[in-house]
């Protein structure tokens, strides 16, 4: 299908208590990955690019790889009858207006480095340019910070506050909102747990899709609980590189492998595999 607006998806999602997987492409391979799995469980679901991949596929010019990500998660996504969203992550002010008018269907502005009173200002900037074309707009307030190679983290972040929420949901006009509930970016074991208190607290004070950033760390008991709560959209990525590359892994033990497809098409499946279960799990199986 030709990529769809996530905004109706995600109210889907919030009314019926699932989520959807928001799952990170760096390659061609991976776009595939997820389109083929989200097509094998008849379910919707969201390619998600971030600020760093594109910045890989652009070999460092980030507006290149957006031209590279957009064409690619277009036709990933026609070659399926399931609907999919193109979701551009943790992007700036440039990248998202340009990301606008090359038909990705979702963004996400990261204004969290700046004043708040600026972040309004550029958010609901975007939100008006995004919402003139029919593309949804996600934001962050309180910070998910990231991890290192260790699983150590040294930025000191604020989770998000449930009034802070409020108002910055009704000072923006955002679509969907990203928060800070203790996870962590890049974690490589499930040992994180969230702060379902204050999720509750913040679903109560907005009424928009909430979005869970670091789901990898998370331990499943936690996210489950968190999507019966009102997690609409979980990111995936950390867990969908190690599928990818323990896929590659095994391929490349044979030393006298050079045939790129022979390794490449191994990671893809063993992606493809980690994704339909994501996707099992979040409960969005069958809702294509
Ligand atoms: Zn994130």
């Amino acid at each position: 299908m030709t990529l769809v607006t996530l905004k109706p998806w995600l109210l889907r999602a919030q009314r019926e208590h699932f989520a959807l997987g928001a799952f990170n492409a760096n390659t061609l391979e991976q776009a595939q990955a997820i389109v083929a799995a989200a097509e094998a469980e008849r379910a919707p679901a969201i390619i998600q690019v971030s600020h760093r991949a594109l910045s890989y596929v652009g070999s460092g010019d980030a507006m290149l790889g957006l031209r590279y990500m957009s064409a690619i998660g277009k036709i990933a996504a026609e070659s399926v009858p399931v609907p999919m969203g193109l979701h551009l992550d943790h992007a700036t002010e440039a990248e998202v207006t340009q990301a606008i008018g090359l038909g990705v269907t979702s963004v996400m502005f990261d204004g969290g480095n700046l004043p708040l009173d600026e972040n309004i200002r550029v958010t609901q900037k975007l939100v008006g340019l995004a919402h003139s074309v029919g593309v949804s707009v996600e934001a962050e307030l309180g910070e998910v910070p990231c991890a290192d190679k260790t699983g150590h983290v040294d930025e000191l972040t604020e989770m998000t506050r449930p009034d802070d929420a409020a108002k910055f949901v009704a000072a923006t006009g955002i679509d969907v909102l990203a928060i800070a509930l203790g996870s962590v970016h890049a974690i490589r074991q499930k040992t994180v747990t969230i702060d379902l208190e204050r999720l509750k607290a913040i679903r109560a004070a907005v009424d928009i899709p909430l979005v869970l950033h670091g789901s990898s760390g998370v331990t499943d008991e936690y996210i489950a609980q968190g999507i019966a709560l009102g997690l609409c959209k979980v990111n995936v990525a950390t867990q969908l590189s190690q599928a990818f590359t323990l896929g590659a892994r095994a391929a490349l033990a044979d030393a006298d492998e050079f045939d790129p497809r022979n390794y490449l098409g191994p990671a893809r499946n063993a992606m493809k595999e980690r994704v339909r279960e994501r996707i099992r799990f979040f409960g969005a199986a069958g809702k294509a």
